[in-house]
């Protein structure tokens, strides 16, 4: 047995703390918020999209970005700062974009998706999670141009077994009547049984309690962590404001910071913010929400209900580490979504959110060991961390058991600078 600090108390941290007082380590983990799940974690989209995985860097899709940078109510925004790491982000991202790159990195992720699934499945026995708002309504992609909807059905049809099904117009709306509100007429949609949904920061909580109850778990500690005591080529301790902490394994699950505390040990991790929003909108008994999750593809929104809320996600914002809401964004979300789903949810009482997601170019997480030889990582979840995390968290503490990982980590891993 061995003790181990897990930085970070977001999703990707308290599912590793869990995963690891599992495997019969004591766990330490470190968050400076006043309680867990005040960044990434905190209002995101809950979708668990274990087959919706593809990443965004994609073939064609500079051109469309460019497009998008040029309608001010579009899905993407763009503001240049003179900082080395958002250019060589967006050059590996332009890399990235590329069909076998996108392909390859599909597969990949569809098998940490899976892996994932079945993670959950068994986190969710075991501690029993309960008034997170998990449904499993299946995901709905809707697409407003038919051409779009013609090539994703068209490349469905080529994968046999396949368990996403391509609909029509009126078969959407059939599967999902509050489309029928919409003022746009869809072109189709591809539906995903089984995809689920569920309250992200209410699991985080949910997580934490059961921690602090299970037998392995040390605490959590309210500070920030600000370096590394190193012993050779290993770290002794963790620098923090409430003192040293010593352990003999380390995970670093800081999302987005875990770049900067990496940074001094001659570790470049590459990952920059892509800001998103989200609106969470009250449901009362007059409003029609829709039951099955949406993503509408063209405009990059995300709807779920969320027990009696609905959760509207969308946008990716380059302006750097910027947390602060901009009404124009969140006036652009409140016109799309009320001519989307006009009758869902009392707009006037939405909250407005904006979160960063840790995303890496190639939209695969980091996971595992570093050079550092008792330091490992779990970082860069980008669009899909409470998806990926129960996955990504088993990883990391089968690696710190002396196994071996239960999926190939090829692709997920930290490339050498
Ligand atoms: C708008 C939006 C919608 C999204 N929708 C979805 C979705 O539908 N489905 C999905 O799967 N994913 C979604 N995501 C992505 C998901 O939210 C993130 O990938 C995930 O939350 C990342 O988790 P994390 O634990 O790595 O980071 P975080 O949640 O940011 O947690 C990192 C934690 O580390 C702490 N920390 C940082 N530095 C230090 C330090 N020095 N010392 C101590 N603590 C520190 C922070 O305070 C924070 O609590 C969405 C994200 C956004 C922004």
């Amino acid at each position: 047995m061995k003790h181990v600090v897990v930085i970070g108390g977001g999703v990707v941290g308290l599912t590793s703390a869990w995963a690891l007082a599992e495997r019969g380590h004591e766990v330490t983990l470190i968050e400076r918020g006043r309680e867990v799940a005040l960044g990434a974690s905190h209002a995101n989209g809950g979708q668990l999209s274990y087959r919706y995985v593809s990443p965004l860097a994609d073939e064609g899709v500079p051109l469309k970005a460019l497009r998008w940078l040029l309608d001010p109510d579009g899905p993407l925004r763009f503001k240049p700062e003179a900082s080395w790491q958002q250019w060589s982000w967006m050059l590996a991202f332009l890399r990235a974009c590329r069909g076998p790159v996108n392909r390859r990195m599909t597969e990949r992720l569809l098998a940490l998706g899976a892996f994932s699934q079945s993670a959950f499945g068994r986190l969710n026995d075991a501690t029993l999670l309960s008034d997170i708002a998990l449904r499993a309504p299946g995901k709905l992609v809707v697409y407003r141009k038919a051409e779009e909807f013609a090539r994703v059905a068209g490349r469905l049809r080529t994968q046999p077994g396949a368990q996403e099904r391509a609909l029509n117009h009126d078969e959407c709306v059939a599967l999902e009547p509050a489309l029928g509100d919409s003022d746009t007429q869809m072109a189709g949609g591809i539906f995903t049984p089984g995809e689920a949904v569920a309250d992200c920061k209410q699991f985080c909580l949910r997580l934490a309690e059961a921690l602090k109850a299970h037998p392995n778990f040390r605490g959590i500690v309210t500070a920030e962590v600000q370096g590394f005591v190193q012993l050779g080529a290993n770290i002794a301790a963790v620098k923090t404001g409430a003192g040293q902490i010593g352990a003999d394994q380390f995970v670093l699950a800081a999302g987005l910071q875990s770049r900067s505390l990496a940074a001094p040990l001659g570790i470049k991790l590459p990952l920059y913010p892509l800001k998103g929003y989200s609106l969470t909108a009250p449901i009362t008994a007059e409003h029609r929400p829709p039951e099955v999750s949406v993503t509408d593809f063209e405009k990059k929104i995300l709807y779920a209900r969320i027990g009696d809320q609905l959760r509207v996600a969308a946008m990716v914002d380059l302006v750097g580490e910027d947390e602060s809401i901009d009404p124009s964004r969140i006036a652009s979300l409140q016109r799309a979504v009320r001519a989307t789903f006009p009758k869902a949810a009392d707009y006037d009482r939405a909250v407005a959110w904006a979160g960063l997601r840790p995303a890496t170019p190639s939209g695969a997480p980091i996971v595992g060991a570093t050079p550092v030889s008792n330091l490992w990582l779990n970082v860069g979840h980008g669009a899909l961390g409470f998806t990926f995390s129960f996955a990504t968290a088993d990883i990391v503490a089968e690696l710190i058991s002396g196994r071996t990982s239960p999926v190939a980590l090829d692709g997920l891993q930290l490339q050498a600078a």
